[in-house]
């Protein structure tokens, strides 16, 4: 069985040049290629797989994470058109706070202006203060002049989540995207509504959770891993009234990213299975032996799930 990951799936959307998104032509012709090549596991043979019943089947299941709106407006009806059932990871964070999660927030400042731009515009803001200790030279010393657009995208990212320290992390990003955009009508506009999920749900989809706050779980202390499961779930159980299949996936992914505490907490809630990512196959003995870290590709690993920029 191959698990398939994917985020943003989309037409064009020239509002936002410099963001990086799979575009609905693509994802269509790539549903073409699973079907030619693979087919698709059925949600009942699916099923009896989780439930131990049957042994892992060939084909394709699809996963979409971090519950963006693209997936209720394009990637649900392509799917029903089909005849086809997805799996979708849905963080919760951003609904009670009111703000983007801190992974997109960033998506879009870079989305919208570039890394070029952003970059300048995040050092004029930052002080040595600011700055974690040993990395205050080496911000001092970089070069920002005529680096490209992928280089300063990059260098973006590591200034917000490395050379910033901790306590200024989240000031910093409520001011940027003060600057820059409207973010309370914002949430609504990229995430599904709860009960957007709810329909989903009832239109044959699987719901998961993706965490509260969408953070890298093996730096979280346990009571935080805890409450980062718990509440994502709870907020999930009450939006879709009640999930019929419990299913996680880690945030960022990889080994590194969540340890054997999360794996025992999930476990302990209730979830099913949880999806990581690891370029392989889902045989029959991961599913018994190691059901809280299941392998996922990428989409970009098959033809036509390379994600595009605007303008490049
Ligand atoms: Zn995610």
């Amino acid at each position: 069985m191959k698990f398939i990951m994917y985020h943003y799936v989309r037409p064009p959307c020239p509002e936002l040049p410099y963001f990086r998104y799979l575009e609905l032509a693509e994802f269509r012709r790539q549903l073409d290629y699973f079907g030619q090549e693979y087919g698709f596991v059925s949600l009942d043979d699916f099923r009896s797989v989780i439930d131990g019943d049957s042994p892992s089947v060939p084909g394709v299941v699809l996963t979409f994470d971090d519950g963006v709106t693209d997936h209720y407006e394009h990637v649900l009806p392509e799917l029903e058109r089909r005849g086809l059932w997805g799996i979708f990871y849905v963080p919760t964070g951003m609904y009670r706070r009111r703000k983007l999660l801190d992974v997109h927030r960033i998506h879009c400042l870079l989305g919208r202006y570039g890394g070029p731009q952003m970059i300048q515009v995040l050092r004029d803001m930052l002080t040595d203060e600011m700055l974690s200790h040993s990395h205050v030279d080496e911000f001092r010393n970089l070069t920002y002049a005529r680096q490209s657009n992928d280089e300063s995208t990059t260098e973006f990212k590591r200034l917000l989540n490395y050379y910033i320290s901790y306590e200024y992390r989240e000031q910093t990003l409520d001011e940027l995207m003060r600057r820059f955009f409207c973010e309370d009508e914002l949430v609504d506009q990229y995430y599904v509504s709860p009960a957007g999920l709810g329909e989903m749900q009832d239109r044959g989809m699987i719901i998961g959770g993706h965490s509260v706050s969408h953070p890298v779980f093996s730096k979280l202390e346990d009571d935080d891993q805890r409450r980062e499961i718990f509440d994502c779930f709870d907020f999930l159980e009450q939006a879709t009234g009640g999930l019929n299949l419990p299913t996680f996936c880690y945030p960022y992914g990889g080994f590194h990213s969540f340890t054997a505490t999360t794996e025992n907490l999930l476990t302990e809630y209730g979830c099913r299975f949880s999806l990581n990512v690891e370029a392989r196959d889902a045989a029959t003995s991961d599913f018994r032996a190691r059901p809280q870290a299941l392998p996922r590709y990428d989409c970009n690993a098959f033809p036509h799930g390379q994600s595009r920029l605007q303008c490049a």
